[in-house]
C-alpha cells in the first residue's frame, strides 16, 4: 500500500490513521524529519495552525516539508491543515507563516464568531452523494488561483459561495473535519490520487 503519513505535532492524528488504514494506505504519524522521508504523502490535520507553524519550526519539520510538497509530495490538509498548505493566509497572526503550495488565499475562522461551528450536507465533486461536514472555526478560500479546482463551495447567502474543498494537482485541501465520523470518501479520494502519482 501506498504509505501516507499524519504531521502529529498537534491536532486530529489519530481519526486521520484510522481512516487512512479504512481506506487501504498504510499509515503513520509524522513528527521528525526522518518520519518525513519515509513517506509517500503527507495529510496536515485540523487543530490550530499557529501551533503547527509554531512546533513545525521547532521540530524541523518546517522547511522539509516545504521541499517535499514543492517536489511533488501529494498532500491533504483539513481545516488548520487547509491553511497550512495555502500560499497565503488572511487572518492569521502576526508572523504566521504555512507550508504552501496550494496556489489559493485561505481566510482563518471564516464563518465568524456567531457560526464558530455547524455540520451541513455537502455537494463535492468525485463524490456520487453529499458528505455529511462538521466545520469548526473553519477557514474557506478567499481567492483561487488558475491551476485550482474548486470542488464544493458553501454558500453564505450574502457573505456570497466560498469554495471548502479545492484540489491543485496532488494537492487536496478541505475546510471541515473529515476524519470525523465515519465517512472516509474523501480519504479514498486522496489515496487514490497518491497511488495515482506513483
Ligand atoms: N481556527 C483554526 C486555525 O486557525 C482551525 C480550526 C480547526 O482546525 N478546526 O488554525
Amino acid at each position: 500500500g501506498v504509505r501516507v503519513g499524519v504531521l502529529a505535532l498537534q491536532g486530529d492524528v489519530k481519526e486521520h490513521l484510522r481512516m487512512l488504514a479504512d481506506s487501504g494506505a498504510a499509515p503513520s504519524t509524522v513528527r521528525r524529519p526522518s518520519e518525513l522521508a519515509a513517506v509517500d504523502a503527507l495529510i496536515v490535520p485540523g487543530g490550530e495552525s499557529t501551533t503547527i507553524d509554531k512546533l513545525s519550526r521547532a521540530f524541523d519539520l518546517r522547511d522539509p516539508i516545504r521541499d517535499r510538497i514543492a517536489d511533488g509530495m501529494p498532500a491533504f490538509g483539513t481545516c488548520a491543515g487547509m491553511i497550512m498548505l495555502a500560499d497565503r493566509i488572511e487572518g492569521g497572526i502576526e508572523g504566521q507563516q504555512t507550508f504552501g503550495g496550494l496556489d489559493v488565499t485561505v481566510r482563518r475562522n471564516a464563518f465568524g464568531r456567531q457560526v464558530d461551528s455547524f455540520e451541513t450536507d455537502l455537494r463535492v465533486e468525485g463524490l456520487d452523494a453529499p458528505m455529511h461536514t462538521v466545520f469548526i472555526r473553519a477557514p474557506w478560500v478567499e481567492r483561487c488561483g488558475p491551476d485550482v479546482e474548486v470542488l464544493a463551495s458553501v454558500d453564505r447567502g450574502e457573505a456570497g459561495m466560498h469554495p471548502v474543498v479545492v484540489r491543485q494537482g496532488v494537492l487536496l485541501a478541505a475546510s471541515f473535519h473529515p476524519e470525523v465520523g465515519h465517512d472516509d470518501r474523501l480519504h479514498r479520494m486522496f489515496v487514490d490520487l497518491v497511488r495515482t502519482a506513483r
